[in-house]
This record gives C-alpha cells, structure tokens and sequence, in this order.
C-alpha cells in the first residue's frame, strides 16, 4: 500500500491514512467504500451510529481484499455504554459489519455526566482479552478522562481520536497522549472541508508544491504524527487525499501551518456533550 503504518502501543500495525465515513448514508457507504479500497485505502472508519456499517461491511466483503490487510475501526455508541450493553453493542456491530474480528475498537464519547466509561471499558478490555478487537481505544477523551482510565484500568488505549485541525491543534493533548503511548488520531483533519481549505497561507503552500489544499492539511498531519481519516464521497477527492506520500512540507510550511491554530473547534466540547 501507499500508506505507511503506525505501530500501535501494543504493536498492532495501524495505516496513518484510512478513510471516514461518517455522513454517508448506509446505502452509498458501499459504493464510496469500494472506491477508497480501490484507491488503495486499508482502513476505514465508521460507527454505530453512523448507520453504515452493512454498506462498509458489504464494501469489503465485495472487495475480495484479505482481511489481515484492512484494519476497520468502529465506535460504541453513547447509549450502549455499560458493561454488558457494550458487549451486546459490540456483537451487533461485528454482525453489521459482517467481520469475526475488529481492528479497532473505541468509545465515541466519555459522557463524563454518566460517569460509566470506565466500566465500559472494561468490557472493550474482556473484548480484547477474546481476541475479538486487535486494539482499543477511545474517542473524545480529554486528558482527565485518560488519566482516569490509565488509574482504573489496565490496557492503556491503542488510540485516541480527537477532533484536531489546523484551526484546533490540540497541542496539550498530543503531548499527553506521546507522553502515554497512546496514537492520535484526527477526525474532521480537513476541518470538514469549510474555510480552512480557503486559507490564503495553505492555498500559498498547495501552490508553492503543486498540490491541493486538502493534500497539503492532510500532509501536515502526517508529518506531526497524526492518523488521519479523510470523508469524502467523490472519486476523485477520494484519490487525491490518499496521495500525500510523495512530498515533504518544509519546515517554513510547517510553521505557517502551525501558526493558524484557533482552539476552535466545531463539534461538540467532550467535557459537557451527554447526548444519547
Ligand atoms: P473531514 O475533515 O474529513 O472533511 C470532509 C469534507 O471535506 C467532505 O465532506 C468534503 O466536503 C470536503 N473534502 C474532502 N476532501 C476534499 C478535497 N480533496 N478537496 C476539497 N474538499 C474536500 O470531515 P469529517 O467527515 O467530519 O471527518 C472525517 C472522519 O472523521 C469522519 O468521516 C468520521 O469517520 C470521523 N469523525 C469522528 C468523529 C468522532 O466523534 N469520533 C466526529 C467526526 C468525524
């Protein structure tokens, strides 16, 4: 493949480059699905609650790709939180996806209100003991949220997936998870595709390399260490994201990249969001 893997901290091998599906519906899921694997894509990230984990499922199925090459990651949703909900939540979604195993398992949101992740986290630890998820991990954690999980349980996540962009950098938390060895992984790496990709300074450095926008953030996020997971639904994006191997951000691209951090984010803040 193109995309180089990142050893996870149980030495799971994870591609820094997979694919986002959240907001494709399940009846479209198959069709962008087969579209990324042809483009060399390995890993693809769903959830639950996306509702589009039969379309993946069928995807890969369809692909005929062998499944020690992909690496799929789904999320447990917030009302399946709990010990046993969790083991049935996770049954369902392995149903759903068709698969025996998961590569990687994780719990979309901490619910700090509901006080029940680590409990639920116990129940992804019995998953990975079964041999049922290669890694777990987490989404949406802040610091404290880890510091809980590192203090209560025993298997230090694999992952931790954070929305993180050049307008929300989330310095502290990269360094906390380095610190851990725990991998950070970017949702939204294209900011969702709004202003960012029109910033004066990233379209300098797409032209300043002959290259897109998007190529350009999702190329600094490689350099930083990030897995990334690029949506998109058109063919032609869909290539275009997974072709950033080839090219280096120098160290001035960096910086002006760097400087355009907001703290801003544009989903919900991990410390009060209770939905259920
Ligand atoms: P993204 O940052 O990947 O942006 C996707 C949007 O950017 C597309 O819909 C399109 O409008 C635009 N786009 C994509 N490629 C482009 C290109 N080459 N040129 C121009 N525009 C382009 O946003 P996302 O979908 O929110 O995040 C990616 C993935 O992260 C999701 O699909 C999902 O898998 C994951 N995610 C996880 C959580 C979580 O809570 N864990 C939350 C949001 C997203």
């Amino acid at each position: 493949s193109k995309v180089p893997p990142i050893i996870l901290n149980n030495g799971v091998e994870m591609p820094q480059l997979g694919f986002g599906v959240w907001q494709v519906p399940d009846a479209e899921a198959e069709k962008a699905v087969a579209t990324a694997l042809e483009a060399g894509y390995r890993s693809i990230d769903t959830a639950a609650i996306y509702g589009n984990e039969e379309g993946t499922g069928k995807a890969v199925a369809a692909s005929g790709i062998a499944r020690e090459k992909l690496f799929v990651t789904t999320k447990l949703w917030n009302a399946d939180q709990g010990y046993d909900a969790t083991l049935r939540a996770f049954d369902a979604s392995l149903d759903k996806l068709g698969l025996d195993y998961l590569d990687l398992f994780l719990i979309h949101w901490p619910l700090p209100s509901k006080d029940s992740y680590v409990d639920t986290y116990k129940a992804l630890e019995k998953i990975y003991a079964d041999g049922r998820a290669k890694a777990i991990g987490v989404s949406n954690f802040l610091p404290e949220h880890l510091e809980r999980l590192l203090g209560e349980t025993s298997i230090i996540p694999a992952v931790n997936q954070i929305e993180l962009h050049p307008h929300l950098q989330q310095r502290a938390a990269r360094e906390f998870h380095a610190e851990q060895g725990i991998a950070t992984e970017a949702w939204s790496p294209l900011g969702q595709g709004k202003g960012l990709l029109e910033v004066p300074a990233i379209v300098a450095i797409a032209q300043k390399h002959g290259r897109t926008p998007a190529q350009i953030v999702l190329r600094w996020h490689v350099q930083l260490g990030n897995v990334v997971i690029p949506k998109s639904v058109t063919p032609s994006r869909i290539v275009e994201n997974i072709d950033v191997f080839d090219f280096e951000l120098d160290i001035e691209d960096i910086a002006a990249i760097s400087a355009l951090n907001e703290d801003r984010r544009l989903g919900p803040d991990p410390a009060t969001f209770d939905v259920a």
